[in-house]
């Protein structure tokens, strides 16, 4: 089975349109038989994401530094659970697991670990598809500033294109050719 890594807010945002499109992308995944790793909270963007894994039959494996276990609300019902000594064991976990990576819209953790996972494919550290699901336009400013950042020849075309954009689940892992 291959498994994505799902980036996304520990809050829901303010419309529920947020959490039903990490719904949305996990009936996808399910439906392509793909797992979910994710960083193994129950709350906000990330639990809605596992609880409908979880409830169509899928794979969930969350990854979830100890010091965060209660401050995040680790899951109780996943698939698997990891428990890391700290956070770059956590997202060097999740990397490994995964075959692809997927932003929803997150806060700051989620805009890092997305950020982060970009810089390791611009340094050849995987070769692995990521895609930002832009629900609601929410990412809108972020991509245009990525395109400022192409312009101003701070970013070359070729890692601005790492990161694919999808607006909706099916589009977006058709585009990373996931599933
Ligand atoms: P957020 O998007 O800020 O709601 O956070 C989403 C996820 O990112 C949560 O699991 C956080 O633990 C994680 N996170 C928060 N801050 C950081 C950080 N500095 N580096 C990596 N992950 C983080």
């Amino acid at each position: 089975m291959k498994y994505i890594c799902v980036y996304c807010g520990s809050r829901p945002g303010n419309d529920a349109v947020y959490v039903e499109a990490a719904r949305c992308l996990a009936a996808s995944m399910v439906r392509r038989n793909l797992g979910l790793v994710y960083g193994g909270a129950s709350i906000g963007v990330m639990g809605a994401v596992a609880d409908e894994v979880l409830r169509l039959g899928g794979s969930a494996v969350g990854v979830i530094p100890e010091s965060l276990m209660t401050q995040e609300v680790a899951h109780s019902g996943l698939t698997e659970l990891l428990v890391t000594s700290g956070m770059h064991e956590r997202k060097t976990l999740m990397a490994d697991r995964a075959d692809g990576f997927v932003a929803l819209p997150g806060g700051l953790g989620t805009l890092e670990e997305i950020f982060e996972i970009l810089t390791w494919a611009q340094l050849r550290f995987h070769a692995k598809p990521c895609g930002l699901l832009n629900v609601n336009g929410y990412f809108d400013h972020l991509i245009a500033f990525l395109d400022h950042a192409v312009d101003q020849q701070f970013v070359s075309p070729a890692h601005r294109d790492y990161l694919r954009v999808g607006e909706t689940p099916d589009s977006l892992l058709d585009e990373l050719a996931l599933g």
